[in-house]
């Protein structure tokens, strides 16, 4: 099922049919770009229709945040839990460990993916993984897109920060079966970013536990009333119509 919020198209499937979605591209040897889409980018994307094409020209786009899945359910649809790309990475890596996939790392400081990557590698030791950090100048932007075909991931985690991870895998297409840009996951595997406990997550208040911790974000958090009053008006004037 798929619902337009604010001019993006978000397909709205469970974390296990998203990864099956993905198992299956594999398996079938298709290409599959992912956008995990929270609420900035699609406020984002309502002033910035390049924004808005990479979104929408995406095979498969997953409500990333409680506000996007709350806004899919005012629209109508039956959205039940948010699929974000930490927690996406998470779900696929025991698929991915049965399958013996190739997954490549890319993004975060010097070590982080690195650091990441041996924790992932420890935890599943049939996947065959390869990192490499997001520091990189436009001169040896050439030298890591040939490392990466090389390579031939079956899935490419690129966390350079939304949205240019997102421009980045629309511009170069087919370097691995699925991409997916997954903002800062990788800080959050290898533990030099906490992630919220459980129980708050499960609350819904990973955003407040982020805003605490780190207080200068606060800026971005404003989005998400802005987002919803939207939202709100996209409904009222969808009944008119
Ligand atoms: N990053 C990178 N290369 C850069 C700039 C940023 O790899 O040139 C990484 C950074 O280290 C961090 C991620 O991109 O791991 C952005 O994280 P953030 O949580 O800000 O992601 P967003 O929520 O903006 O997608």
């Amino acid at each position: 099922m798929k619902v337009r919020i604010l001019g993006i198209t978000v397909d709205i499937y469970s974390m296990a049919e998203t990864v099956e979605k993905i198992r299956d591209a594999i398996e079938e040897r298709r290409l599959l770009r992912v956008v995990t889409a929270n609420p900035e980018m699609i406020y984002a994307s309502e002033q910035d229709p390049a924004l808005r094409q990479v979104i929408n020209s995406a095979d498969l786009v997953t409500p990333d945040g409680i506000g996007v899945v709350w806004a899919a359910r005012r629209l109508g649809t039956k959205a039940r839990e948010r699929v974000t790309g930490i927690d996406l990475m998470q779900a696929i890596f025991p698929a991915a460990a049965a399958g013996k996939w190739r997954i490549y790392f890319l993004g975060g400081k010097p070590g982080v993916a690195e650091l990441a990557g041996r924790k992932v590698s420890r935890d599943y030791p049939g996947i065959n993984l390869w990192t490499r950090h997001g520091y990189f100048s436009i001169q040896e932007e050439p030298e890591i897109l040939e490392e990466i075909r090389r390579f031939k991931p079956d899935v490419l985690f690129v966390g350079l920060g939304a949205p240019r991870q997102e421009f980045w895998l629309a511009e170069h297409p087919g370097l691995a079966r699925v991409s997916i840009g997954v903002g800062g996951s990788f800080d959050a595997l290898a533990g030099t970013v906490r992630r919220a406990p459980r129980q708050i997550q499960e609350l819904h208040l990973e955003w407040l536990y982020r805003l605490l911790k780190e207080p200068w974000r606060w800026r971005r958090q404003t989005v998400l009333p802005r987002f919803m009053v939207k939202v709100l008006c996209q409904k009222l004037t969808s009944f008119k119509g």
